[in-house]
């Protein structure tokens, strides 16, 4: 496994791996749980089965008080604070900057580090950690070591955690879990989204920051799951917390339905004091996770909104837990809902949450949403549909719950497919593969520039000018707008069928394969595409291929063919479209606009502007140079009407893309 590209540190030396044999895998090295007095949930189980029980040091005594001030090879000097806490393989110091700002040093001993197995999956942990970046999960600052330490450093989090929390206060409440559990969900979103599994998100791992929002931290287990490797197999995690296909280890495997299961757990615990499996016997409490054995004790009463929501998320079987997407769906987020956690909860139950009113409760779960991230899709406002696209209704049955895509959407965006050593087949598109909205605009206004000076060329004479060649682009001849639940859907005269689903990315099945792609859409980094196999598709993206599975079925049973089918030139998929009274405009990623008008004529303007295609009603199709068709004032072989009109309009719509969004 190569680290180069992430370099984490920038030191005195490198990671030395110490001399004694003793094996120092984090997770087996870690004093197993015992029988369980009290709550207690920070200590991970170990990788091998959970049955053997070896109880040894924790890694974490190893650990020396870091030196009063500690210097980096780049020469930042960190004066050391207070002792922060203990996990099972770090402590944690105060460090201060010398402009007095004060991290999180979460320091291990080199002593623990014994081994190659223990260095890389510290290492795997930093490179992690260190690639994250979200409001409710613990910033990764900087990344050091000196003969004895490697110090994490990480934004502060001075008010504990979640287990503090619910160890002072006994019970939280409702309002209060509710706002927790979106700030929660919003965290573990981002990292589904970068193909994070956390693996032992737990009370403790959940820390407050210093305005009180929550941070999920500790990403020593979490790891990374490539597009093609549908399940982990490790037996790990923290027993309280464990999913039960977890403990099916080797022969069953997990995915990232583990972390949707801890969420199910933390908010159990939150509501009623303790979490539904405890018990004294860790081999109890997996007997009864493997059964799903726990009860809602009626001394602790919770409402049965929130019973209905744990019971979803604690499904025995990982695919009948909800998405993180549909999480936030239930009617328990419907409750009373605080604007913000008060540092006062860490003691006391706030005043007044229950009085807070529906339409100001409905504002706060709105606004915490985005600041977690959380998307919201966008209304859009409901246009015609162009029936001569159609032939026929649009869909009137709603596709089954089922197949709802959720939040499948972010599961397949890698971290760092090459780093993380798996074979992730990725696709580039000549160039424009990581193509952002804001290149998109770059290519209307190219597109519009070139259209024009060729129309202040038109006067100009054709043979002193250089012609594109004309061959005809590859078009969408079959669309459905479905976008107030899924996506839009479209097969291109390639055969190929995509979906464009709500959130911006694309899957695409290719028609002469089993392929299918991947185009996931990240804001600052464009279109990323991952290959997959449709016989073997990841787990995550079975929901999405229904559903285009579904569009496919119905375009071929209920539309007709704007043209006849091309041979494959060039992978094609529809960046971004536009719907008006008049047309509907088309934007692909080889830089084609496809406009369909409403009088059933369709125009193609390509090559940067400079080629024009006429698809006409009966499927007609011919490709010319625009500077040509704007001398004649219409395509030769078959008349369009207004033919300068709809050059005009089209002219117009890419001009406003290109100065607009
Ligand atoms: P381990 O990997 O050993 O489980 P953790 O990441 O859980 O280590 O950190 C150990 C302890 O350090 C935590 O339980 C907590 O008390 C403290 N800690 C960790 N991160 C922070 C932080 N960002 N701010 C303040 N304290 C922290």
């Amino acid at each position: 496994m190569s680290f180069a590209r992430s370099q984490p540190f920038q030191h005195i030396q490198p990671l030395q791996p110490l001399n004694s044999g003793q094996l120092n895998n984090r997770v087996n090295n870690i004093t197993p749980v015992k029988a369980a007095r009290s709550f207690k949930e920070n200590v991970p189980v170990p990788t091998q089965d959970p049955k053997t029980k070896r109880k040894k040091e924790k890694l974490s005594t190893l650990c020396k008080t870091p030196p009063s001030i500690v210097r980096t090879r780049t020469g930042r000097d960190y004066r050391r604070g207070t002792f922060l806490g203990e996990g099972g393989f770090a402590r944690c110091f105060q460090m201060k900057d010398s402009s007095g700002k004060i991290y999180a040093a979460k320091t291990v001993a080199k002593a623990s580090i014994k081994n190659e197995k223990t260095k890389t999956k510290l290492l795997s942990e930093i490179k992690i950690h260190k690639s994250l970046k979200h409001p409710n999960i613990v910033n990764f600052v900087d990344c050091f070591e000196d003969d004895v330490n490697v110090y994490i450093l990480l934004e502060i989090c001075p008010n504990q955690s979640l287990m503090e929390l619910l160890k002072t206060r006994k019970r939280v409440s409702e309002p209060e879990v509710r706002f927790f559990m979106v700030q929660i969900v919003g965290a573990i979103k981002y990292l589904h989204s970068r193909r994070v599994i956390h693996r032992d998100l737990k009370l403790g791992n959940i820390f407050f920051d210093p305005k009180m929002n929550l941070k999920i931290g500790d990403f020593g287990l979490a790891s990374v799951l490539p597009a093609g490797d549908a399940r982990k197999y490790t037996i790990c995690g923290t027993p309280n917390y464990i999913a039960p296909e977890v403990l099916g280890g080797k022969t069953v495997g997990h995915s990232f339905e583990v972390d949707i299961w801890a969420i199910g757990i933390m908010m159990y615990a939150l509501l009623i004091g303790k979490p539904p499996f405890q018990a004294k016997d860790v081999q109890v409490i997996y007997e009864r996770i493997k059964k799903t054995e726990y009860s809602f004790p009626i001394d602790k009463p919770i409402s049965p909104e929130a019973k209905e929501l744990i019971q979803d998320l604690l499904s025995l079987n990982p695919l009948n837990r909800p998405t993180i997407d549909e999480v936030l769906q239930y009617s328990w987020f419907k409750g009373a809902f605080p604007e913000k956690t008060l540092e006062t909860s860490l003691s006391n139950t706030p005043q007044g949450l229950n009085e807070i009113s529906k339409a100001q409760s409905a504002i706060n779960f709105t606004n915490t949403k985005a600041s977690s991230g959380i998307y919201t899709p966008k209304v859009k406002n409901p246009v015609e549909i162009l029936r001569s696209d159609l032939h026929s209704e649009q869909p009137r049955t709603m596709l089954p719950q089922s197949l709802s895509p959720g939040d499948t959407k972010d599961k397949y965006q890698e971290v760092d497919p090459t780093q993380m050593g798996k074979p992730t087949r990725k696709v580039n598109f000549n160039g424009t593969y990581s193509t952002t909205i804001k290149r998109l605009n770059q290519i209307c206004f190219e597109t519009y520039q070139n259209m024009r000076r060729l129309e202040y060329s038109k006067h100009e004479m054709l043979d002193a000018m250089e012609l594109p060649s004309c061959e005809n682009p590859t078009l969408i001849s079959k669309w459905v707008d479905y976008s107030n639940k899924y996506g839009f859907s479209y097969q291109l005269n390639t055969d190929d069928i995509g979906v464009l689903f709500n959130d911006d990315n694309t899957i695409l099945r290719l028609h002469n394969s089993d392929k299918f792609l991947e185009l996931i859409y990240h804001e600052n980094e464009g279109w990323t595409c991952i290959e997959n196999s449709s016989s073997h598709p990841p787990t995550q993206a079975r929901k999405q291929l229904e559903i285009v599975d579904f569009f496919a079925k119905y375009m071929n049973s209920n539309l007709s063919n704007v043209s006849a089918n091309e041979d494959r030139k060039e992978t094609v998929f529809l960046r971004r479209y536009t719907r008006t009274s008049e047309y509907i405009m088309f934007e692909m990623t080889n830089g084609t606009f496809q406009f369909n008008f409403k009088d059933h004529h369709k125009i193609c303007i390509s090559k940067s502007g400079s080629a024009i295609t006429h698809i006409s009603p009966s499927r007609m199709i011919q490709t010319h140079p625009l500077i040509f068709i704007l001398k004649q004032g219409n395509f030769p072989s078959s008349e369009v009407p207004d033919c300068l009109e709809k050059i005009a309009v089209i002219k117009e719509a890419i001009k406003r893309k290109a100065f607009k969004e």
